[in-house]
């Protein structure tokens, strides 16, 4: 038997899983079908309180929309943070529909002419990933007729400690190197684009509390000397995000409070140089990660060289990151439990396997659970994030994940 990741809490009923304060199977009734994913709107605005609650009052509460993008999820969290930050077309659009230009910034590599002149077009913010990008940026805002709002994603020179997915102190394709950076802003300001100042990103999921702090303060020392370097003032600084959630045994959730707290210590020992600058963090999963379950319903119950295999319609089409094969060295369990029996003692140790035709295809590896029987439904949590939207839907022909946001009201 291998370990599971834990649950967490609000979503055990007496018995039964319960999402927002509503049965399981009520919501799949009302969502059509399973598998579905279920999100929960009141664990939602109770994370972004309790984000708002730890930081210092200045530092903007920024939601990455990548990690969830479902149109009711957007528009709720749209309503509840200061900007949304997107990194393609498709998402500026879609940000663009809930939220004033002004508040969206538009990272990521790659980005093609057409999609920077809809970003200059509507005024949102873009964070040039390299110099040439910064040039096609200019040169697009001269063809409009329009100063695009510009501001420059860093390569930081260290990284975050303990991040599943590193993105600072080494060659990488996001940001300009540290050491370039100054040169750069010189540049902008000369040639009057609208520079509004510094993204960096040194990493993503970790949960070593003290390593983010680090790297805020970092963040925090480099940004200085970059504005110092340039001789110019930033409006503002994106100082990323990289807070992440327990998904494994073992895990143990941010001291989001403790990161609140020496973060405001750093910005009050900061320099002159940033004293009028603008801050915000920028996350995805933090906010959004533990609101969602996935649930899928058991189609099969079979044996086979001893082991038992739980087999369920849906799979790593909707719900890859559970498979292990989105982001992660070692395949881990994900939390995973019988929606009708939550409290019920396990009886048995078995594998949820999907409906997809790959042996990569399996949700819980050899995992003690209840007496399951077909019709039952397997729920996976820790699903919020990264789930409908980056798994490959298409793969093996079955239909979409249903999705359903439970209104805070129910
Ligand atoms: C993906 C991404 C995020 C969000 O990361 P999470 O781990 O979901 O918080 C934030 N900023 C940038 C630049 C990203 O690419």
């Amino acid at each position: 038997m291998k370990p599971v990741g834990p649950i967490p809490a609000g979503f055990a009923g007496p018995s039964r899983l319960m999402v927002g304060g509503v049965d399981f199977a009520e919501l799949l009734e009302r969502a059509g079908d399973t598998p579905a994913f279920l999100y929960d709107g009141a664990a939602l605005a109770a994370r972004v309180a309790r984000l708002r609650a730890a930081l210092p009052e200045a530092v903007r509460v920024h939601y990455a929309i990548k990690a969830n993008p479902h149109r009711d999820v957007l528009a709720a969290m749209a309503g509840m943070v200061d900007g949304l930050d997107v990194a393609s077309g498709g998402e500026l659009a879609m940000a663009l529909a809930v939220k004033p230009a002004a508040a969206i910034s538009f990272a990521g590599p790659g980005k093609r002419d057409d999609e920077l002149a809809a970003a200059i077009t509507a005024g949102a913010t873009l964070h040039v990933e390299s110099e040439g990008e910064a040039d096609r940026a200019l040169a697009v805002g001269d063809r409009l007729g329009r100063t695009p709002r510009i501001a420059v994603r860093v390569n930081p020179d260290f990284e975050l400690r303990g991040s599943g997915m590193r993105m600072g102190g080494r060659a990488s394709p996001f940001g300009i190197d540290a050491a370039r950076v100054p040169a750069l802003v010189k540049r902008l300001v000369a040639v009057g684009a609208d520079w509004h100042g510094f993204h960096i990103f040194a990493g993503s999921q970790t949960l070593d509390s003290a390593a983010i702090s680090e790297a805020q303060a970092a963040t925090l020392a480099l940004a200085e000397r970059l504005a110092e370097e340039a001789g110019a003032v930033p409006a503002f600084i994106n100082l990323g995000g990289g807070f992440g959630i327990p998904y494994f045994a073992g895990d143990t959730p941010v001291d989001v409070e403790g990161v609140g707290q020496a973060l405001g210590e750093a910005l009050a020992r900061r320099r002159a140089v940033l004293a009028e600058t603008g801050f915000a963090v920028e996350l995805g999963r933090w906010l959004v990660g533990e609101a969602g379950v996935y649930c899928t319903r058991v189609v099969d119950v079979k044996e086979s060289g001893g082991e038992t295999f739980v087999v369920v319609d849906g799979g790593l089409h909707h719900q890859l990151a559970a498979s292990g094969n989105f982001g992660t060295v070692v395949r881990r369990n994900y939390p995973v439990a019988v929606a009708e029996r939550m409290d019920a003692a396990p009886v048995m140790t078995a594998s949820v396997v999907g409906c997809l035709c790959t042996p990569l295809d399996r949700l819980a590896d050899r995992v003690a659970l209840p007496a399951v029987a077909v019709g039952d439904t397997i729920v996976l949590f820790q699903a919020g994030a990264y789930g409908a939207t980056a798994s490959p839907a298409a793969f093996l022909g079955h239909p979409p994940a249903r999705e359903l946001f439970v209104a805070k009201d129910g």
